[in-house]
């Protein structure tokens, strides 16, 4: 038996949620995995938010975070918007429909089986992650739906993970025997997340072999990542 085999980490089971908070009038939310109980009476909960996104710096200056409960019509273009964007580029609820819990903080109304609300009581730093310990102070039931599982997320939509995630995972290149052609083939990168499509890799998840030139992907192909468009991608 192998003692050094990663996959064994990523059997892990997560669901998939946004994590919302607010400075002053400004809002901003972003996708977290990382999102558990800890006690039952007082209901306390953790949540892994990275230490570079704006979603931290926020809750650290307003105490409190929504945690929205993605449910499985979240699809990958929702998920990419609030988990590929920055908050300090857009206002990502610009276009969404939210409501604000007694806090302030902001939940999408749409794709959201619960919201629940937690006070940050303390918050240790790990790495590069902030591990925000909370009280739970609101709490409501939105919609129907099945909620969100992150295997849902991955094996279902075939959805990726940014390297800013704790459950991040480097992609394994799949070269093809047509090789030596490929390698003259041109490399594109997703003007909104970075993703870099690479020919010799290809998509297999979004449905392109590798060895399959950028000009020839389907027009309807979408970021693997942040779920744009392919004319928003330009060659690298
Ligand atoms: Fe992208």
């Amino acid at each position: 038996m192998k003692t050094d085999d990663i996959t064994a980490v990523f059997t892990l089971s997560y669901g998939l949620y946004t994590i919302g908070s607010k400075s002053g009038d400004r809002i901003n939310a972003q996708i977290a995995n990382a999102v558990f109980q800890i006690t039952a009476d007082p209901v306390r909960i953790a949540v892994a938010v990275n230490r570079e996104e704006l979603t931290n710096q926020f809750i650290k200056e307003s105490g409190y975070l929504a945690i929205g409960i993605l449910n499985q019509s979240a699809d990958i273009p929702f998920i990419g918007h609030f988990g590929f964007n920055s908050g300090r580029d857009m206002n990502k609820f610009e276009k969404v429909e939210y409501f604000t819990t007694s806090s302030g903080c902001p939940c999408p109304k749409h794709n959201t089986v619960a919201c629940i609300e937690l006070e940050v009581e303390s918050s240790t730093e790990v790495g590069t992650h902030t591990l925000f310990i909370g009280k739970l102070t609101e709490c409501s039931v939105i919609g129907q739906g099945i909620p969100m599982t992150y295997a849902y997320y991955r094996e279902v939509l075939c959805g990726k993970t940014p390297p800013t995630a704790p459950s991040y995972r480097a992609q394994e290149p799949v070269l093809s025997d047509q090789q030596k052609e490929v390698k003259t083939m041109k490399k594109y990168v997703c003007s909104v997340c970075g993703y870099e499509y690479d020919p010799a890799v290809g998509d297999p998840d979004g449905g392109v072999a590798p060895g399959t030139a950028f000009e020839d992907i389907p027009e309807d192909w979408v970021c693997p990542v942040c779920g744009v468009s392919k004319d928003q991608f330009n060659e690298q």
